[in-house]
């Protein structure tokens, strides 16, 4: 398996590399070569093979912080025409080189300005998160979701300063510099929609004002269409807030699981759960649907107080709410009492209710896990099962340190004994797979400092990039 790597690492040691694009494309179509033949891929037994395909995704990140580069190369650091600003949109008017980029790669001249404008925003004010890419610790498609808040960031900059700023104004070298250092804590390792989330949260808590201008904006716009589908069948569509969307989500889901009288996919059922919600007949009553409605945001007592700015996360959503927000929103709601670590943000008590414990316990664990807690997996825990991970048969105890929220399907998975998993002291969970493949879910959290932990130092991980 070692040897896959050694042509790349001869080629980096000796400085003898590839110096013009032709020796580059000659270089890897010789590293290719010897390692496509199918006698070799069928060689390897299961665990080389997800080695194998670790190394090849790592190298792919690699290629794509050096297309990055080259990206920029082709098509300069700037649009060549101006851009204008309409209604708090940046808009690039024509960008002459990504269109002969669209025609070389033979893709359209949006997908061309996208990758010119992504690649041009990691290299320009990302420098953490393009070396993150380049030795192979997050894909392409998590640094393109960092690429893309960057600009969101940027966008609103010039909301803030009723003005457009230059890419390379100073000032927004020092936001963008802060909003890497929240962001790339939380990039390693964790999934696209872990990193969509990091990403909101440091818009949110940079240019909560901006944010707020945005929403309001955005909120006039909110409406219903219905749109014919052609088929007898009609397409509704609703613009609301995410706050409201996440409510009305969480309504459908639960009426789709426990109206009986539903038939059809999960789906279907929604869709008709929705009918019969607005055309009073659904079988759940409205004091379920009140409940099952529930969104759990997790702030902190310094931002309710007014001490602090941070932002609110929403658990299992894929938005964070402004400081302002979610103090208005405290003001209208049911508050519970969470009390988190100030240090790492981990859940450490959940004030009482009149609940029976052992629902209580359920709930601590739910909304310490936010999600399932095996790797990979975003099922919202609110929708997991609370697993055991000693059985109670084994002498497991029924205590949150024994207990973490698992989709049905990783359940099963733990349950018949081909995956298993402990939780560690710091809430991290480590998976022991069929092939004894050994991987990390790393503990959730909503504070930016964190992650101390599990942030890569880049120093020393730092190899040189292979080609
Ligand atoms: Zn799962």
């Amino acid at each position: 398996m070692k040897d896959l790597l050694a042509p790349i690492e001869s080629l980096a040691g000796g400085h003898k590399i590839a110096v013009t694009a032709d020796d580059f494309a000659a270089h890897s179509l010789e590293l290719v070569s010897q390692f496509s033949g199918a006698d070799f891929i069928a060689g390897l037994d299961v665990s080389e093979a997800f080695t194998l395909i670790g190394q090849i995704d790592s190298h792919i990140s690699s290629l794509m912080a050096l297309r990055a580069r080259a990206v920029v190369v082709a098509v300069g650091d700037k649009p060549e025409r101006a851009r204008t600003l309409s209604r708090g949109t940046d808009v690039a008017l024509e960008d002459v080189r990504s269109s002969e980029l669209g025609a070389y790669l033979r893709i359209s001249p949006l997908a061309a300005r996208n990758m010119a404008e992504v690649c041009r925003d990691l290299v320009r004010w990302l420098p953490t998160t393009i070396r993150h890419l380049e030795v192979g610790n997050i894909d392409y498609g998590k640094a393109r979701i960092v690429a893309e808040g960057a600009h969101q960031l940027y966008t609103n900059l010039c909301l803030i300063e009723e003005d457009a700023l230059e890419l390379d104004d100073p000032k927004v070298f020092e936001y963008m510099e802060r909003f890497e250092q929240i962001v790339c804590m939380l990039i390693y390792r964790r999934t696209n929609s872990e990193v969509r989330v990091a990403v909101r949260r440091a818009i949110a808590q940079l240019t909560p004002l901006a944010e707020e201008t945005r929403h309001e904006v955005g909120k006039r716009e909110r409406g219903v269409e219905f749109v014919d589908h052609g088929d007898g069948m009609t397409l509704m569509q609703a613009l609301m807030t995410n706050l409201d969307a996440a409510k009305v989500k969480n309504v459908l889901e639960f009426c789709a699981k426990n109206d009986e009288s539903l038939t059809g996919t999960h789906i279907n059922r929604m869709s008709d759960a929705l009918v019969g919600i607005v055309l009073g007949e659904s079988e759940i009553t409205a004091e379920r649907r009140h409940s099952a409605a529930q969104v759990n945001v997790v702030v902190s007592l310094e931002t309710l107080l007014g001490l602090s700015d941070a932002p609110a996360d929403v658990i299992g959503a894929d938005f964070a709410l402004t400081a302002n927000q979610v103090r208005e929103l405290a003001g209208n709601s049911h508050l519970r009492r969470m009390v988190v670590d100030p240090s790492t943000g981990a859940l450490l008590e959940l004030g009482r209710r009149s609940y029976e414990p052992s629902r209580q316990m359920k709930d601590f664990v739910k909304l310490r896990d936010r999600k399932c807690r095996a790797p990979g997996c975003v099922r919202n825990a609110m929708r997991c099962d609370v697993d055991h991970i000693q059985a109670w048969d084994d002498g497991g105890e029924t205590n949150v340190n024994n207990l973490a929220s698992l989709c049905r399907r990783h359940h099963v998975l733990k349950t018949i004994g081909t995956w298993q998993y402990e939780l560690k002291p710091n809430g991290d969970t480590v998976w022991t797979l069929p092939d004894g493949q050994v991987i990390t879910d790393y503990a959730n959290g909503w504070s930016p400092e964190p992650f101390a932990d599990h942030t890569v130092d880049l120093s020393a991980d730092l190899e040189p990039c292979p080609f």
